[in-house]
């Protein structure tokens, strides 16, 4: 066997590469540059630990995230691999013992944040020390298309000169053709070797619904994720309190987590999101990034992110360990003007903000699509989906479409009447002939729209209001409070010239367990007995060892050992996920309770 498999399986405990890992390790052990682009959860931190386990010298890690890195560290040393990190938390004293254990070659990988690195110190004295490569992580944020740009990321180019011959290997799972070319000339990796997976995430379920009861909605999403982990993302911090208070009151382990809070309360949220099981947080998006606990089951938004992209990273933080898991969210039209009034009122320059508007429109478009969410979402990106996924709300209940051209003509001409001024709740009021203070004001009420569209209820006029703004026919004007106003392309429709299907909105269904969506998966009767205990078990070694209980072994593990019921070591070691260093440490407690398990069955 050769060398870079060997390590996979007895230090990792995993029987295959997956997506390019090989070709990218093959790379940088021969002493390579590498552009790594890899969804989510595909595996992207074994490309440079395994290289740095069969290389000379030490791997540098650069990660921006330090409240994560004692994690990540904690995590490698489970496995038996001598890491560490330096950071600004460390007293000086545990930063010279960091030093010393590099100095004397102790040290398989070190972790460390751009701005440290790029200290005149630290670098000098890295100098020094033989290297047996350069990763970057997260490397879209060296790129100010992406949305997670980093000054500091920009001075990372100096490495190439000094580190002459050491491998570098860029890191990310989100990068448009426009920010990978901004990545590999930003860090001067001009030979380096690009390797894009697809960016599908077939666990993941998406489910889009429109808002009509935000909080019953969600409370009937959770009804089927008791004791799981997931991520409730809402746009402001009062709704992400409030939200956390309701949960809480509901029996769910929920925390809040956004910018707003204190630093301790956050770092102590987020550590308690790591550590424990089934913590629900609710979270703005400052929560998140880089986050890479594997068995969150599910992401759910109770207000439209800003783009396809922010959707598509926001949601990816669901189901690294590749279970099934589920995107879900709610939206309507106020969530489209509100963001639109933020792009606006923000200080960036007209060309930033027009690409800013031409991406909530497209997450609108994608939101009414009557297409595959998959297939919409990996053509955003460029990749092509030959069928229809099965695991999305389209799929799984297609939603029905209606010539909707009358309807349209009708909403428009509206609009035109009420001197596209108004936004849509007034002008369906119009068109359900209410004789509100505000029709009789205007005297809209003597209009001949006035009460042409009472066969229709409220929400499907919003709907096709929403409708045709996805489609471009007329804009919510945020300026102006969300007043409608017709644009050019709407002249055929209204003329009568050109047909529409639109599509009827469904309900989102109602509670009942679905497969797969619990810890225990499809896990019935012994089976699922069993794997609570090991659970508990786990609970227990990872309060021991002060890690994360996915550190121990992922639920995929256990449900692993749950079915096939090992009786010794050998056979434990032939489940994916054990290595040779974690049977040491812990295959003993889990044998145990499997064979207890046994006996009180038999
Ligand atoms: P990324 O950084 O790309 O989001 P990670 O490197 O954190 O993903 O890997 C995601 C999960 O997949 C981790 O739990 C990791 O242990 C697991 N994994 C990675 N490579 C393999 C493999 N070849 N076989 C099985 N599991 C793997
Ligand atoms: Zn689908």
């Amino acid at each position: 066997m050769d060398k870079a498999l060997e390590t996979l399986r007895t230090v990792f405990g995993y029987d295959d590469f997956r997506h390019h890992q090989r070709a990218v390790i093959d790379t940088v052990v021969a002493g390579g540059d590498g552009l790594v682009v890899m969804p989510t959860g595909g595996g992207k931190s074994l490309c440079y630990q395994i290289p740095s386990l069969l290389r000379d010298g030490v791997g540098i890690v650069v990660s921006p995230l330090i409240a994560l890195m004692h994690d990540q560290v904690h995590a490698l040393g489970q496995l038996g691999i001598a890491a560490d990190f330096l950071n600004s938390t460390q007293s000086p004293e545990e930063q010279q013992r960091v030093w010393r254990a590099l100095e004397a070659g102790e040290l398989s990988l070190l972790y460390v944040a751009p701005e440290r690195l790029m200290q005149a110190a630290t670098f000098e004295r890295l100098r020094r020390v033989r290297v047996a490569l350069i990763a970057i992580d997260e490397a879209h944020c060296v790129s100010q298309w992406g949305h997670d740009f980093r000054r500091d990321y920009l001075n990372l180019h100096r490495l190439a000169e000094p580190f002459r011959g050491v491998p570098r290997v860029a890191l990310t799972a989100t990068a448009t053709p426009r920010t990978r070319t901004d990545i590999i000339s930003n860090l001067q990796l001009s030979d380096a070797h690009e390797w894009v997976a697809g960016f599908d995430r077939p666990n993941i379920c998406y489910r889009v619904h429109v808002k009509t009861d935000a909080r019953r909605q969600l409370a009937d999403f959770l009804a089927r994720y008791e004791g799981a982990s997931g991520i409730v993302y809402a746009l402001s911090r009062k709704k992400v309190e409030s939200t956390a208070q309701w949960l809480s009151a509901k029996g769910f382990n929920a925390l809040p987590y956004h910018a707003g809070l204190d630093a301790a309360v956050r770092a102590d949220h987020q550590q308690r999101f790591l550590h424990e099981d089934g913590v629900v947080m609710c979270a703005t998006i400052a929560f998140g990034m880089g986050i890479d606990k594997p068995d969150v089951r599910f992401v759910a938004h109770l207000d439209l992110p800003k783009s396809v992209e922010a959707y598509y990273q926001e949601t990816g933080r669901a189901g690294r360990d590749g279970r099934p898991s589920e995107a879900f969210m709610v939206y309507g039209l106020q969530d489209v003007v509100r963001l639109r009034q933020m792009v606006d009122e923000s200080e960036a320059n007209d060309q930033h903000k027009r690409s800013e508007r031409a991406k909530l429109d497209a997450l609108l478009g994608w939101c009414e699509s009557t297409q595959c969410r998959r297939r919409g979402l990996l053509a955003y990106f460029g990749d092509d989906l030959s069928q229809d996924c099965g695991n999305c709300d389209v799929c799984l209940t297609p939603p029905e479409v209606y010539d909707g051209s009358v309807e349209a003509q009708k909403l428009l001409s509206a609009i035109y009447r009420t001197g596209q001024r108004f936004g849509a709740a007034h002008v369906i009021d119009i068109l359900l002939g209410k004789t509100t203070d505000k029709a009789v004001q205007h005297g809209h009420d003597t209009l001949s729209v006035f009460g042409l569209g009472a066969d229709i209820a409220v929400n499907q006029w919003r709907s096709i209001v929403r409708q045709l703004i996805a489609l471009g026919y007329i804009s919510a004007d945020a300026q102006r409070y969300g007043a409608l106003v017709l644009n050019e392309s709407c002249r055929a429709l209204l003329r009568g010239e050109q047909a529409l299907s639109l599509r009827k909105d469904i309900k989102a269904p109602r509670g009942g367990r679905r497969r797969g969506s619990s810890p225990a998966g499809d896990l019935q009767g012994p089976q699922a007995e069993l794997f609570e205990l090991l659970r508990g078990v786990r609970a227990i070694l990872a309060s021991e060892n002060g890690v994360p209980a996915y550190v121990i072994f992922h639920d995929a593990t256990l449900i692993q050992m749950a079915v096939a019921q090992p009786q010794t070591a050998s056979e434990m070691l032939a489940l994916n996920g054990i290595g040779q260093a974690k049977l040491e440490r812990y295959g003993e407690a889990f044998l145990e309770v499997i064979s207890d398990f046994a006996n009180a069955a038999g």
